[in-house]
């Protein structure tokens, strides 16, 4: 099934203001929850409140799971078992343990997580329709468990729950216990919404968009899909325990695929770029499903059973092919235009102040760089790295050193395998066989965020830009490996001061390449030159110790080249070590201290550029056969 995977658009603009600023849209729409909340248990009719208090505990597994599939880009076709698992374990712990409902409910959650962990282990390497087919392989398993285990009370179930009593107040009525859920789930939107912006959301927002570009930003993709994915099986614990306190009763139903697509329906019609979606859809489900179970028999004469599901089914086709989306694309595009409406207004009296303002280009600065060992030591070795493709060497036994606070030029004619080299020393691809030696320490088949982690990063042949986010977001990326704060912190909002200090040193590296102007665009719709440019102010903002530059000039102007030239050279003097593969022979002459040259997986020279410029060996490798004529050719390339 092709769902879309879309992820939030992470707009860092906000970032710029103040706690109010970040935050207006979060506390005004909790506000208005709240007030909603405290209202409708006096103002709807029973049966609407049954739809309320259903539509409370289904949004709980439904936000986490729009954390999996909105933020991680993770399909979940099993999110109804942690839900029965969070159930069943608290209803065996209620009747055959009399445990206190709490402590049942606390262990009926951290079970749906334990068990997230451990199928999430080897499930997590798998990405897109191979893990949809893996959780609903996952849900299959647990609902057939539940109906054959005697523990679980087969067909039948667990009964006799007992309602819950907050301070000896027993949850007696729809309103109570609407009033009861709530709370947790504001309080879960909010932790959600919270992760979304914080560190760790960035990071699996960036995975979504490019895993290979996250990795080499120190992002461990694997690790953070893993909690991510245990987290949202928390979520769907906690709606279980809820649902069998509301139902008293937990049968193998909770289990069954079909709650796995209607959460699933809930976070795609809710929209899966919002947290809030997965609340909206909640509701909206719930009440479809109630006007389905009554409209369908009349529709279909004889019609029993689970009928709202047919149109549940048709709803989910629907909203694909029509609304891919869902509502939050609605509400975002009628916030659209009421903002250019707004704007228009304003612009009547405008004197021109916004255009002054976006001529007014910062003055460059330097970003900051690390070196952790002296000028002139090896930094980075390359021993005897070959590798194989079937018939095809695409590097064959190369040596390399890399000094520290040096350019090496890496060239070589097409297919040479430069970039084969590039993928190896960033971890990228595995070698066949040899070593690469980072900081005195063995990386070569390690993933890239291990190397990234120490200070080694790289931008791309091919493009890799974190789509999601606009252009100082993806700088912002960069700062990564220099944080600390995990999904907790960032679920409980306690970045504020880094998050503030990050987003003004990803604004004076973009100023470094006069890409300030641009800071707030949608870096997709970048013009090529300047997504290349903002990849290098990315890799800068993780403060490297070791940067690798594929083909950073190609598709630049000349003023962009020479600018980005002049940067790196003034990098190389602050201390950086830079490894450039560059078609571009004159700038890389012109910029590199040393020149290493592939031919066909060979490394047939390196030295100084003069040295390598008159080498025989390379001019007939580089430009052809015939020396003399290759000779004229390299005096007008250089
Ligand atoms: P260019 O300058 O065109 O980017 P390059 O010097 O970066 O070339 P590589 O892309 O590293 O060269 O390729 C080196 C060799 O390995 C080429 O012959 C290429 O066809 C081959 N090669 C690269 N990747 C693969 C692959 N995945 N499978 C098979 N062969 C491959």
């Amino acid at each position: 099934m092709a769902l879309p995977t879309e992820t939030a658009f992470v707009s860092d603009a906000h970032l710029a203001g103040g706690y109010w600023t970040r935050n207006r849209g979060t506390i005004l729409g909790v506000a208005a929850l709240v007030v909603a909340i405290v209202i409708i248990p006096f103002v709807v009719s029973s049966s609407l409140m049954n739809v309320a208090v259903f539509a409370m505990i289904f949004a709980l597994p439904a936000i986490g799971l729009s954390l999996l599939m909105g933020l991680a880009g993770q399909v979940s076709l099993g999110q109804a078992a942690f839900f029965a698992i969070g159930a069943y374990t608290h209803a065996i712990l209620l009747t055959t343990f009399d445990l206190p409902g709490p402590v049942a409910a606390v262990i009926g959650v951290a079970g749906a997580m334990l068990v997230a962990l451990l199928v999430g282990l080897p499930l997590m390497r798998l990405r897109g329709h191979f893990l949809a087919l893996a959780t609903l392989g996952l849900g299959f398993i647990v609902a057939i468990a539940v109906r054959e285990w005697d523990f679980t009370g087969r067909t039948t179930g667990i009964y006799g729950i007992p309602r819950p009593e907050v301070f000896g107040i027993p949850i007696s009525n729809n309103g109570y216990f609407f009033w009861f859920v709530s709370p947790f789930v504001i309080v879960g939107l909010v932790l959600a919404i919270n992760l979304t912006r914080s560190r760790a959301g960035r990071a699996l927002s960036a995975v979504n968009d490019s895993e290979l570009a996250a990795e080499s930003l120190g992002v461990n993709t694997y690790a953070l899909r893993l909690k991510v994915f245990v987290l949202s099986a928390g979520f769907a614990g906690l709606g279980g325990v809820f649902y069998a306190y509301q139902v008293g009763i937990v049968s193998p139903q909770v289990a069954e695929f079909h709650l796995s697509v209607e959460l699933l329906l809930m976070v795609v019609i809710g929209g899966l770029a919002s947290v809030w979606g997965a609340l909206a859809g909640a509701v909206l489900i719930e009440l479809l499903g109630e006007g389905l179970r009554d409209l369908i028999p009349i529709l279909i004469p004889g019609a029993t059973g689970e009928v709202q599901l047919v149109g549940f089914g048709l709803v989910l086709i629907l909203v694909i092919l029509l609304l891919p989306g869902g509502l939050h694309q609605v509400v975002i595009g009628l916030w659209d235009a009421a903002r250019k409406r707004l704007r228009r207004g304003r612009a009547a009296g405008d004197t021109g102040a916004a255009e002054v303002a976006a001529s007014d280009e910062p003055v460059a600065q330097l970003p900051r760089v690390s070196s952790p060992v002296p000028r002139g030591e090896t930094i980075l070795e390359v021993s005897g790295l070959t590798k194989r493709y079937g018939g095809v060497v695409a590097l064959d036994a190369v040596n390399l050193t890399v000094p520290a606070g040096e350019i090496l030029g890496l060239i070589g004619p097409n297919g040479a395998g430069k970039t084969t080299c590039f993928n190896i020393i960033s971890g990228a691809l595995s070698p066949s066989s040899g070593t690469v030696t980072f900081l005195g320490q063995q990386i070569a088949g390690r993933k890239p965020h291990v190397s990234a982690l120490r200070g080694l990063t790289r931008t791309f042949q091919n493009l890799q830009v974190f789509t999601s986010t606009d252009v100082v977001g993806n700088v912002y990326m960069g700062r990564y490996r220099l944080g600390k704060a995990g999904i907790l912190r960032g679920m409980l909002g306690l970045q504020g001061t880094e998050q503030h200090a990050n987003r003004r040193t990803a604004s004076d590296i973009l100023s470094s390449m006069r890409l300030t102007d641009a800071a707030d665009v949608a870096a997709g719709s970048l013009p090529f030159g300047r997504q290349r440019m903002m990849e290098v102010c990315r890799a800068l903002s993780s403060e490297p110790a070791v940067l690798l530059l594929d083909e950073p000039m190609a598709g630049l102007s000349g003023q962009e080249r020479d600018m980005l030239a002049d940067l790196l050279r003034a990098l190389r003097d602050a201390g950086l070590t830079i490894v450039l593969v560059e078609h571009d022979v004159g700038q890389v002459m012109s910029l590199a201290d040393s020149v290493a040259v592939l031919d066909d997986g060979v490394l047939i020279a390196h030295g100084k550029p003069e040295a390598v410029r008159n080498d025989p060996a390379v001019m007939v490798a580089y430009l052809g056969t015939d020396v003399k004529k290759a000779e004229s050719e390299l005096e007008e390339l250089v």
